[in-house]
């Protein structure tokens, strides 16, 4: 099968409206605004511009941009998004501007492919419009959770109700003033096959017995308004009808969110690297040391072609894996996702650290978004799976067709 990246017609009049919106609407008022955010005594907070962007960016057209349904979204397929992912990873705020930000995508998809008629309409419909925000709590301080069977909260179903009981860490956008609901990974069965223990469970925030313990900086950087809580659930009651799809069905349910969101993920830290590489050559040609500009300076020339081929090498596996969600669906391209979740945030984060280093001691500062996104690379190396279990599993993958049975592999 022949594969060709070249942008739909669809694709590229896409593009060119959201490259617009973000030159023209965003990239003018992001500075302030994140300078305002550092200095504001309260970070947790709404932020006025956001929501006026939101306003803006809706009446558009450019809302939900993932979701490749065009009843909801706007119908672009993975590969047609991809490019749309990587403009909004070149800012800070573009992803919640038009809807687009994780972890509420996948929060969106689980509930438009799983969720009841009822969960849909009191919680999908405000998500899709934008007015609330979600979390996702699987990860536990007390279990190694890259391997999701380990989870052991508690999701015990007791006649008509569901109880969850257990503390979840890093769960992104806890923090958020509109955060009304989370999504709850728990253990229902121990006795049951091992894919079918647990279940997931939409928990109302308000709810008695949920309480937002701390918030988690990573390496000292908050990522307010959203932020990674450590949430407690202390006896949580909820009707049975609280359940997402069936009991017992909650790996596959988590397992199914994460495809699309690891690539667009990933085209956001293509986005993040190509800033970094831009301001490095600015810098490079413009600041001088023992008579030369930076660039000519040491191997400063071969860094930066390094990384120009870094990044262009990162896209085209991302977009490979892109199309191969388009043609083979979810399971097809678990590959291919696995290998772009290990091969970008590390190219990123070199990347970023190379621009750091160009910049001197400027570039640790927070004067430039260079420390914040060494950060954001550094974290997507474990937030959702770290490295190494993508690694195991496209080793699996490769090493397959040379054992005699499929489980040694
Ligand atoms: C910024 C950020 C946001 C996050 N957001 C969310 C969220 O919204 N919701 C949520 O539930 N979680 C979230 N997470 C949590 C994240 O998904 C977990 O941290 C990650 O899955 C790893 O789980 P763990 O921390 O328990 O590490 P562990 O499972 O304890 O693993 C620790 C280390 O063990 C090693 N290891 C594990 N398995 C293997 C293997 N098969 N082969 C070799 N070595 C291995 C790796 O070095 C790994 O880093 C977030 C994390 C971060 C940093």
């Amino acid at each position: 099968m022949s594969v060709d990246f070249e942008h739909s017609p669809r694709a590229r009049e896409y593009l060119e409206r959201v490259e617009t919106f973000i030159r023209e609407e965003i990239n003018p008022r992001e500075e302030n605004y994140l300078r305002e955010l550092l200095n504001s005594e309260n970070v947790w907070q709404v932020s006025p511009l956001v929501e006026e962007l939101k306003g803006k960016a809706r009446s558009q057209g450019l809302w939900n941009l993932f979701l490749p349904d065009e009843v909801h979204g706007a119908g672009l397929s993975n590969v047609e998004y991809a490019p749309l992912a990587e403009l909004m990873g070149r800012s800070h705020i573009a992803s919640e501007v038009f809807n687009c930000n994780a972890p509420d995508t996948g929060n969106m998809e689980v509930l438009l492919h799983y969720g009841s008629d009822e969960q849909r309409k009191r919680w999908l419909a405000h998500l899709l419009d934008g007015e609330i925000r979600s979390a996702f709590c699987m990860t536990e301080p007390d279990v190694a959770s890259s391997d999701a069977t380990n989870i052991q909260a508690r999701a015990l179903i007791e006649g008509d109700e569901v109880v969850l009981d257990g503390v979840k860490w890093w769960c992104t956008n806890a923090g958020h003033p509109r955060c009304e609901f989370m999504i709850f990974m728990g253990l229902t069965d121990p006795h049951a096959h091992r894919y079918a223990k647990h279940s997931t469970v939409l928990v109302p925030r308000d709810t008695p017995g949920v309480s937002v313990e701390r918030m988690l900086p990573v390496m000292g950087f908050h990522d307010a308004p959203s932020g990674h809580g450590e949430v407690r659930f202390d006896g949580v009651r909820l009707p049975l009808s609280a359940v997402i799809g069936e009991p017992g069905q909650g790996l596959a349910i988590v397992q199914s969110r994460l495809g699309p969101g690891r690539v667009h993920h990933c085209m956001r830290l293509i986005g993040l690297a190509e800033v970094a590489l831009e301001l490095a050559c600015r810098r490079a040609v413009k600041r001088t040391a023992f008579g030369k500009p930076l660039a000519n300076l040491g191997g400063n020339r071969e860094r930066i072609a390094q990384a120009r081929a870094a990044i262009d090498q990162a896209r085209l596996l991302v977009l490979n894996a892109a199309w191969q969600l388009d043609v083979k669906g979810i399971k097809g391209a678990l590959g291919a996702v696995s290998q772009i979740k290990f091969v970008v945030p590390t190219m990123a984060q070199e990347v970023i650290d190379m621009a750091i280093q160009i910049h001197g001691g400027a570039g640790l500062s927070n004067d430039l978004p260079l420390a914040g996104a060494w950060a954001a690379a550094r974290s997507l190396r474990l937030a959702d799976g770290p490295d190494e279990v993508h690694r195991g599993f496209v080793a699996r993958l490769e090493l397959a067709p040379y054992y005699s049975s499929t489980l040694d592999a």
